[in-house]
């Protein structure tokens, strides 16, 4: 007879102590015990941020599962669904095909994602720090900090490279930013171009004490502590927003940082929100004894979950501590259900916090016992040690502490490795995206907002060589000739755009042709610029007001009215290359090229079709208070030989037209009048 099977989903805290008490207590020959798990190891998230301070190595907080797990079928991949009536889970094969398996009785354990989306701009900007990758990238962006600090000649950029900032004062927020300090403080001695004294490290909270977990003195001990070490707290602060330049707090403050570390969001895994079961603020709600409510074989466990501690009639907190204990009690109560035994509510009292704050010191409660300092500090590594999941990690940690008492924090940075992609990211108006004279590294598309290209000459004014909107791009031209950036980009409105790595970057021109074209285009208007005679010509049309090269409103023109059969008439008979429709007033609601006509025509559209059902509306257009350089900018970008002149951006009221011939005219003309002038 084939054995019974119970799946869990997760290997995390409270997945793998049900697993380990399952198969002590059911023979192989009666139950399969099946884990699934989207890494193929456990991770003791208690001091992951000792790897991102380098106290620690990530191979030391990682216990492979089915090393750990003997006699229990571990399977690295993701379940996608549970099909509660089948009793069957849907997973992704390794292969990435849809399959099913069937269970007897299924424990959900698979914990809480990162929400970086309450915070505008975290997604883009901030680190999170919730797996072992997560805790690598921040600690080689720390040290990449500091290497750029030490060669940045800018004092405003350094202090902005050696700025630290991390959001929430909770655990993990107060021990990042712990770690943080005395990763960058201890390491200040090895550079040349800063001292500690430079560095900041900032720990923003939103409300009056950190840890709010902990009784009221040891949450005084930790915030004097850690304003000793030098970090700076910011309380009763709320993040609104996080942008490439650093935090922004609801009272209109700007920490102004290179590094911002988000502690604060969490949400339900896709499995749990897909799942249509009874639920309590998205956890999955459980009745006494830890099955979902009103269902006799799924459990769930540990942060996806809602359980009432029988123990203080409060409900669970989404700690290592309580998914273990919960882990191990739904194990025992699914062996008393196959043995037709009454199951047991969920009741632990909780052992105690610890929290360490850097410098050697903690705070510590431990069955109602306060301690703080270095005391703390000893039993809260003491603890953590052991409670580590195997020996073979606690000898691991424990090499790493006994060698960072002796040898100074481990600061290389290996770049290899890191993939290039594409991200967003956001800004505030007046940030710099893009710095005159340092190497292209991205190329980025406006997606919302606006952007100033801008000249900043010593000792001149500013000059506005341009301004992009969405769908708009610009970074091209230092990553394609391989050199500095010509010119700064800066927002000119709160502004979103999309990155691109230079590798990325060449790739999409490579194999994209009509990418590749409207980037070339794109260079033929903007390289000149960097051509001293070109460059020369472009200020004199800067300099010139357009309304002295305004061709007069054409003759022939439609209105909105008008028919499809008229248009195609009277681009016939005159010969023309556009027409302009205007209303009654005169005003400009559209224009008519031929490719308006061949798009309508193609669609099948009646000869009666009118002319505001197929015309460009709302064309681009120029007034005649900008210069001649806009409209040259506007018609290469937009690859057009004319464009409208209105009176008013409001009004529309059509007053002429401008033509590229024309430009080219006045170009001539100047450069008759003799070098001086161009
Ligand atoms: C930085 C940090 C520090 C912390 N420090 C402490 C501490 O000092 N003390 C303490 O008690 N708690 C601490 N916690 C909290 C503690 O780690 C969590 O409460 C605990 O991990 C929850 O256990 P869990 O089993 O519910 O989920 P997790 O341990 O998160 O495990 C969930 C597992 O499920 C997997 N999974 C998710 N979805 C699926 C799916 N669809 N299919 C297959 N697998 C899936 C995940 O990959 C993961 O392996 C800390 C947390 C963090 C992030």
């Amino acid at each position: 007879m084939n054995p019974r099977r119970i799946i869990i989903i997760g290997g995390g805290f409270g997945g793998v102590q049900c697993a380990k008490i399952l198969r002590r207590k059911l023979t192989p020959e009666s139950f399969e015990i099946v884990l699934f798990s989207r890494e193929n190891s456990m991770v003791f998230y208690p001091l992951l941020a000792q790897v991102a301070g380098a106290t620690i190595n990530p191979g030391a907080v990682t216990v492979p599962l089915r090393q750990m797990l003997s006699g229990v079928r571990c399977r690295t991949e993701e379940v996608r669904q549970i099909d509660v009536a089948a009793s069957e889970v849907e997973y992704e094969g390794y292969d990435g095909r849809v399959n099913r398996m069937s269970f007897d009785h299924t424990v959900i354990a698979c914990g809480a994602s990162v929400n970086l989306t309450m915070v505008p701009g975290m997604a883009d900007h901030a680190f999170p720090l919730k797996s072992v990758g997560d805790a690598m990238a921040l600690r080689f962006h720390v040290t990449d900090q500091l290497e750029k600090a030490e060669v940045c000649a800018d004092p405003e950029r350094r202090r902005w490279y050696l700025s630290f900032v991390v959001v929430g004062g909770g655990f993990t927020g107060v021990e990042a930013a712990g770690e943080i300090n005395d990763l960058v403080r201890a390491s200040a001695k090895f550079y040349k171009n800063f001292t500690a004294r430079d560095l900041t490290v900032t720990l923003v909270h939103s409300r009056d004490h950190i840890l709010p977990e902990v009784s009221l003195t040891l949450r005084e001990f930790a915030r004097t502590k850690m304003e000793q070490a030098g970090i700076h707290m910011v309380l009763n602060a709320h993040a609104t927003l996080a942008t490439a330049e650093g935090v922004e707090l609801e009272d209109g403050r700007m920490i102004r940082s290179g590094t911002i570390v988000c502690t604060i969001g969490t949400t339900m895994p896709q499995l749990v929100q897909r799942l249509d079961v009874p639920k309590e603020r998205g956890k999955l709600l459980t009745d006494v004894d830890m099955r979902l409510r009103g269902i006799s074989n799924v459990w769930a466990i540990g942060d996806c979950a809602h359980i009432v501690n029988a123990y203080d009639h409060g409900v669970a907190p989404p700690t290592g501590q309580f998914a273990e204990r919960q882990g191990s009690q739904a194990a025992h109560n699914i062996v008393r259900v196959l043995h037709g035994q009454q199951t047991k509510p969920f009741s632990f009292k909780p052992l105690g916090q610890l929290c360490g704050l850097g410098e050697r010191n903690a705070v510590a409660e431990i069955l109602g016992v306060r301690l703080s300092g270095f005391p703390a500090w000893w039993l809260w590594r003491t603890v953590y040690l052991l409670k580590s999941p195997s020996w073979s990690r606690r000898i691991k940690i424990a090499f790493d502490w006994t060698w960072e008492l002796f040898f100074p924090r481990d600061l290389a940075y290996p770049r290899a490795g890191r993939t290039e992609r594409i991200g967003r990211a956001t800004y505030r108006p007046g940030d710099y995206i893009m710095v005159e004279g340092e190497p292209g590294l991205n190329f980025y598309v406006v997606e919302r907002g606006e952007v100033e290209i801008l000249r900043e000459p010593r000792g001149e004014p500013t000059r506005i060589m341009a301004v992009l909107g969405p769908g708009e791009f610009f970074g091209e031209m230092a990553l394609i000739d391989n050199s500095p950036r010509i010119a700064s980009v800066r927002a000119r409105t709160a502004v979103e755009v999309l990155v691109m790595g230079k590798e990325v970057f060449s790739d999409i021109s490579g194999a994209l042709a009509p990418f590749h074209n409207l980037v070339a285009q794109a260079l033929r208007w903007r390289r000149p610029r960097s051509n001293p005679r070109l460059s020369q010509a472009w200020t004199v049309l800067e300099q010139q007001p357009l309304s002295v090269l305004i061709d007069a409103v054409p003759a022939q023109r439609l209105s909105p009215d008008d028919t499809f059969e008229v248009a195609v008439r009277t681009f016939d008979q005159q010969a023309v290359e556009f027409l302009c429709v205007l209303d009654n007033n005169g005003c400009l609601q559209g224009i008519v090229t031929r490719n308006e006509l061949f798009e309508t025509f193609a669609q099948g559209k009646s000869p009666a079709t009118q002319v505001r059902d197929f015309m460009r509306a709302q064309p681009i257009a120029v007034t005649p208070d900008q210069t001649c350089l806009t409209a040259g900018d506007l018609m290469n970008k937009h690859d057009l030989d004319w464009l409208p002149v209105i009176e008013t951006k409001e009004g529309r009221r059509l007053i002429g037209v401008v033509r590229s011939e024309k430009l080219l005219c006045y170009l001539m003309q100047q450069a008759r009048s003799g070098p001086a002038v161009l």
